[in-house]
Order: C-alpha cells, then structure tokens, then sequence
C-alpha cells in the first residue's frame, strides 16, 4: 500500500493574523488526477439520474446551507477576513442560488421544431458536457463555487472544485453540506491545493470537458494558454475597473451613499466594485463633500473588515503609495487603520487630482480605493468610462432618462446600472462582462446553460 504524505495548511484570522482557525490537509497532485478519473467514472451515472432529483438534491443543500448558516458565515469570515454580516448576506444568497437552480430540474430542456417534411419530428435537447473544473477565488467563498457548481451539476455534469486556498475551510464546509444533502460518490469532488500545482492538474487533465473559472486576468491568460487550444470549454470572470458617473441633475447625497458603498463594500475586494467615479464639474464640490461624509460613516473593523490576507494588504498599500507619487492628492485615509495593531486593516481611501493615465485610473486596485475624477459633462464621463482594458460594470446616477437610456446603450459593460451601485448580482440574471474582463459564455440565470450543456438535435422518421 502507497503512504501518502499529504502537506498540511494552515488558515490565519486577517483580521487577527496569529490566530490559526483551523488546518486543511492538500491533496496531492497524483491524487487529484485519479479525483479527476473518478468524476469521470460517475458521469454516466449521474447524467442518467432524473433532473429532477438532481435538482431536489441542491434544493436540500440550500435548506442545509440555511440550518448551518452561522457556522458557514463565521468560518469564511474568520478565514477570508469578510464581515460576519456580509457572509451571512453572501450565505443566503448561495441558498438562493441553489433553489433557482435546483428548480432548473424541472424546466424544459429543449424544444419541438417544425420540419421541411411531413414525416419526420425534429427537437433539440441539451445534454450535459461530462466532467467540469470550478476554480474559484476568496472573495466570494460561498456564491461563486455554487453559482457555479449548482447549474453544473443540475444539467447533468460532474464536478472537480478547486476552491481557493484562501477559503479552503469554507470550502470543506460546502462540500459536506453536499454530501449531507444526499450527493452521489465522485459526483461533486473537492481538490485542496495550490491553482499552480491542483490547479494546473485540472487544465491539463483529459477528462475535463470545461473549465469555469472566476479570478485574477494573469491565471485567467495561462488557463488559455494551457487549455486554450484543446477541446474544452473555456469560461473566464475576471477583473474590473468599474466606473460610477454622477451626473449634476442627480440626487446627490444617494449617489454619494451608493458610491461610497460600491467603492467600499467587502473592502473594496469585489470584482463589481466601484473604483472610478467621474462627476459632473457643476456639482463636483458637492458631491467630493458627501462622499467624504459618507467615508466617515465606515467603522473599519466593525463595518469594514479586513483585506484578506497579507498579498492582499502589500498590494494595496503598494498601489496607494504609487497613487501618491503619481500625484493623485489623497482626500481620505490612504494607509494603515490606526489603533488596529493587529490585522490587515486599511483605510476607506479617496484620491482626487486624479488623470487619466495614472495607474490609480485604470489598474484594478481590489481593496477599499476610490478615485474622483472631474469631467466637463456626461459625454466626457462616457468617453473615460469606456476607454478601459476592463468592461464588467458600470453605473450612471442621474434623473434625466435620455441620458439613462443613452448610458445603457453605450457603456462597454456587460452590467448597467442606473441610480445604483456597481456590485451586485442576482441568480435569474446572467452575470459577466465584455473586454479583458471576461471570456466565453455568461454566468447565472438561463445563460448558464449555455456553457454547462451542448445541443443534440435529433430527427425522427415516422414513416
Ligand atoms: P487568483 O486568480 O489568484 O486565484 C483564483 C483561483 O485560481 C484560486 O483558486 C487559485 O488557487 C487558482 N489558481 C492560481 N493559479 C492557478 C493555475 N496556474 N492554474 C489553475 N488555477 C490556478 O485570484 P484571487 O483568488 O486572488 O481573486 C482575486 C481576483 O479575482 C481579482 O483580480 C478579481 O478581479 C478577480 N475576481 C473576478 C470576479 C468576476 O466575477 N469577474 C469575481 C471575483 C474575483 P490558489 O488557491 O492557489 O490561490
């Protein structure tokens, strides 16, 4: 019999970094192939298994994942470092997920056409594609694994899941909560592991058929360059740079509210969040005054937690500093929270003087950093808007409706919003973005099924 010696990992608090929440044991590479081969024997199984009990099994989970929701919501807070309220925020919403999904079980899943000839019946029907790998990243330890796991696994597909190293004890948690619920052996697997060993395991394995990742644009690039050329299905959720435009004829304390939340919810670490906002010269004095008010309002450590990790806290500090020396003129925070120790916590940061082609304009930052810009008017907010690497979101605060409609038809994203903020997403919705920000087909709502099936077409001669 083979020893394994399996490396173990352990997860530190962010917001208390020499506290050890817990240990996770790695899997191995080895390992994570023969994961890979069992998924694949479980295919046929599962995709022979009525939808509809597929389905019932993920609307199990969302009840489970409902019973358990302070320790799924306190353990990814402790590792991930999100407040205890916005994970349980984040847990609810995972159930919701599940129960859109699970109710996919029972939707049609294909259609009758008509034909050129009397005798024949033609229909189309999806089936599911085989093994699929979910590489998920912290921010989001609970939505996005299931936003992708659920519609896999209700269309007929296996699963390997990689959760992100960061939130793997969230991940462990996720995964029994599956089991509870009744989910096949090799059905639903979860690999612990490094993306760059685990990770590339899956990039490369022959028995995936489709590859769902949601992360940084630099694993997203080598994740085409591994898998790119082979005959997987590729999908990629990946950065942002997401503009806010307050326009004068706004209601400028909401949009300030709105903004200030878009910029600083989670700590700025999502991928919709808002890091640019261009306002109107008219009323720029205004609203820089509000959103400094609105800033104010956030108690770092009690209504902002923590950056993730200690990357996470050197990253953004590093792209503060080089803000500064760029000469964008810091009006709020920039640093270190005072009084906080221990912990990665920062600042809610504003920038004004900010130009175009300072970093701090277009690179994402990922953490809890607004920069102020002043425009002459809403053709020139557009015009910046766009000129962007990235396209996931946008908003557009104002009360005149050919402006709305105009900013909905023009803006380079794949999320609009008007009179609201950035972030924010709904299961029956699709989800993604356009440019560098995302790759393939969009996520969530009937427009997962485009990626987690293909189409048969089939012809009947009945004479
Ligand atoms: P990363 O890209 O670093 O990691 C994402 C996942 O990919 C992790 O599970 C990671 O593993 C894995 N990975 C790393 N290297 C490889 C590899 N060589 N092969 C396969 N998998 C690999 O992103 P973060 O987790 O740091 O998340 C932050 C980034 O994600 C931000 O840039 C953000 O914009 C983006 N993001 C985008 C979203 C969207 O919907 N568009 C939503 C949320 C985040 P490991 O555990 O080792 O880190």
């Amino acid at each position: 019999m083979a020893i394994i010696t399996r490396a173990i990992r352990e997860q530190f608090n962010p917001a208390k970094p020499s506290e050890c929440v817990g240990q996770i044991e790695l899997i191995t590479t080895d390992e994570t192939k023969a994961v890979v081969v069992a998924a694949h024997a479980s295919f046929e199984n599962w995709k022979n298994t009525s939808p509809v009990a597929r389905g019932e099994i993920l609307r199990v989970t969302a009840d489970l994942l409902e019973q358990n929701i302070d320790i799924v919501a306190e353990t990814a807070s402790r590792e991930m470092g999100k407040t205890k309220n916005e994970m349980i925020g984040e847990v609810k919403r995972g159930a919701s997920i599940l129960r859109y999904f699970a109710q996919e079980g029972m939707r049609a899943t294909g259609e009758v056409l008509p034909s050129a000839s009397e005798t024949k019946i033609l229909y189309s029907m999806r089936v599911p594609l085989g093994v699929v790998a979910a590489i998920t990243p912290w921010n989001f330890p609970v939505a996005i694994p299931l936003w992708k796991i659920a519609p896999a696994l209700v269309y007929g597909n296996t699963v390997v899941w990689k959760p992100s190293i960061e939130a793997a004890l969230t991940g462990k948690l996720i995964g029994e909560l599956f089991e509870q619920a009744g989910m096949p052996k090799n059905v639903l697997n979860i690999v612990q592991g490094r993306g760059s060993s685990v990770g590339q395991v899956l990039l490369e394995a022959p028995e995936v058929k489709a590859i769902t990742f949601t992360g940084s644009n630099g694993v997203g690039q080598n994740i085409l360059n591994t898998a790119g050329h082979t005959n997987k299905k590729i999908q990629l959720e990946l950065g942002g740079k997401n503009a806010a435009i307050i326009l004068a004829d706004a209601d400028l304390n909401i949009a300030a509210k709105l903004t200030i939340e878009g910029a600083m919810k989670q700590t700025g670490q999502r991928c919709t969040a808002t890091s640019r906002v261009y306002v109107e010269e008219a009323v720029y004095e205004k609203v820089l005054e509000q959103l400094i008010v609105e800033a104010q309002k956030i108690e770092v450590g009690v209504t902002m937690g923590p950056v993730s990790s200690k990357g996470q806290y050197d990253n953004i500090l590093a792209a503060i500093e080089k803000a500064k020396t760029d000469g964008a003129q810091l009006v709020f925070g920039g640093g270190p929270t005072e009084g906080q120790s221990e912990g990665y916590f920062i600042d809610p940061t504003i920038f004004t003087n900010v130009t175009h082609d300072m970093a701090i304009a277009h690179e994402e930052v990922f953490g809890p950093v607004l920069a102020v810009i002043k425009v002459k008017d809403y053709e020139e907010a557009l015009q910046l808007s766009n000129d962007s690497q990235f396209g996931l979101s946008a908003s557009i605060y104002t009360s005149n409706i050919q402006k709305a409609f105009d900013f909905i038809n023009r803006s380079e994203v794949g999320l609009v919003q008007v009179n609201d903020e950035t972030g924010g997403a709904e299961p029956q919705a699709p989800f993604g973005g356009v440019k560098n920000s995302s790759t393939g087909a969009r996520e969530q709502g009937q427009a997962a099924k485009e990626f987690f099936t293909t189409m048969k077409t089939v012809t009947i001669n009945t004479k």
